[in-house]
């Protein structure tokens, strides 16, 4: 089977580091990909190089890769679409003015998509705010005529917050000195922003109760407390801006790594395993029906993400993801307000 995935924000950092993975079978391993990359008419010529340097690659795997700037064009057919390409938060610029400026590129690419992709692609929203930008992107995608006389549900559109999960999830191994995949049940729920709830209440480490290992080689069982609650939550949460003062640019190869992985789970199948998601509410744990926020999902072999359910949240956990979605809320408040759902 071919695949039609397409990349905006092509010419970027982020789409640099995850459009050669992808042209070699990161997500959908031997088989082939086309792949429509989407640049801002001043990026096009960039993105020329970017072609010449994936074709240069030889990847069996890579039937086609061609750059537009037009987004019906880029999504047409489309089977999946990672949407990286936002205006930057510049100096200066509150939440608003992101927003402002965000939701008009999403608002277009979701009606693109909502014309020309098919009715069941997937859409992993990475610019910020993402999880704003993907219920607006659905809203306008769900509101288009199409020629097949379908409707692409808002549930194709999820935001990444994988990123978050794999910070969480290597944080934890290097504090407890076990391999990653002896880990399970990490999660992050809410917003992808500083409000955003590391857990690992429901971890298990080798099987075991990560609480239990952590007690263990904190040195007792507040002393684990403290480390989750003074080390662990605000450093998965502040880890951008940690990359930002180390290297002096974003990350980058992260999160088209995050990005890749949150497909390739989508479209094959999590086997049971837990992985984080920012997907579109239908009232689970609290969280008001059609935001877009992160929680523990699995992915059936079909493909279908669903919501990890039963849960029992205790009331810090309870609150602080109250904190992320009330955040969540607001922006989606501050979207109307701006006329995009
Ligand atoms: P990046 O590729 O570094 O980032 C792109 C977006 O991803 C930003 O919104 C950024 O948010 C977000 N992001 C999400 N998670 C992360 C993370 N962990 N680390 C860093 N960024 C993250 O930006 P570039 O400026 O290199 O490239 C953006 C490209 O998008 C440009 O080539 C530009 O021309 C294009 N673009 C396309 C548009 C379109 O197609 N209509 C519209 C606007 C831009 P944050 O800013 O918060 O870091």
């Amino acid at each position: 089977m071919t695949r039609t995935i397409a990349v905006t924000g092509a010419a970027g950092s982020i789409a640099y580091s995850l459009l050669f993975r992808l042209a070699a079978g990161a997500v959908y391993g031997a088989e082939p990909v086309r792949l429509r990359l989407l640049e801002v008419p001043q990026a096009v010529d960039r993105l020329e190089g970017v072609l010449m340097e994936l074709a240069d690659c030889a990847y069996p795997t890579l039937l086609e890769a061609t750059a537009t700037d037009d987004p019906d064009e880029a999504f047409a057919e489309a089977d999946a679409a990672l949407l990286i390409g936002a205006a930057p938060r510049t100096q200066g610029m509150d939440r608003a003015d992101l927003l402002r400026a965000n939701g008009e590129v999403f608002r277009a690419h979701g009606a693109a998509l909502g014309r020309s992709a098919k009715a069941d692609v997937r859409v992993v929203v990475v610019g910020n705010p993402a999880n704003t930008n993907a219920l607006i992107a659905a809203h306008h995608a769900s509101h288009q005529q199409r020629a097949d006389g379908q409707r692409i549900d808002p549930s194709r559109f999820t935001a990444l917050t994988r990123l978050d999960h794999n910070r969480a999830l290597g944080m934890l191994a290097q504090k407890v000195q076990a391999p990653v995949e002896s880990i399970e049940r990490v999660a992050i729920w809410g917003n992808h922003s500083n409000t955003q709830v590391p857990d690992l209440a429901d971890a298990l480490i080798d099987g075991r109760p990560a609480p239990a290992v952590l007690s263990e080689v904190c040195g007792g069982a507040a002393n684990a407390r403290a480390w989750v609650r003074d080390e662990f939550i605000p450093q998965v949460a502040n880890r951008g801006a940690a990359i930002i003062s180390a290297r002096g640019a974003s990350s980058a190869a992260s999160a088209a790594s995050a990005a890749l992985d949150h497909l390739r789970d989508w479209t094959f199948g999590t086997n049971g395993a837990r992985v984080s998601m920012a997907v579109r509410s239908g009232g689970e744990y609290g969280v008001p029906e059609g935001l877009v926020s992160s929680f523990p999902c699995t992915v059936d072999a079909d493909g279908a993400h669903r919501i990890v359910d039963g849960l029992d949240l205790d009331d810090d956990r309870r609150a602080r993801i109250g904190a992320s979605v009330a955040e969540l809320a607001a922006e989606r408040d501050e979207a109307a307000a701006l006329g995009f759902v």
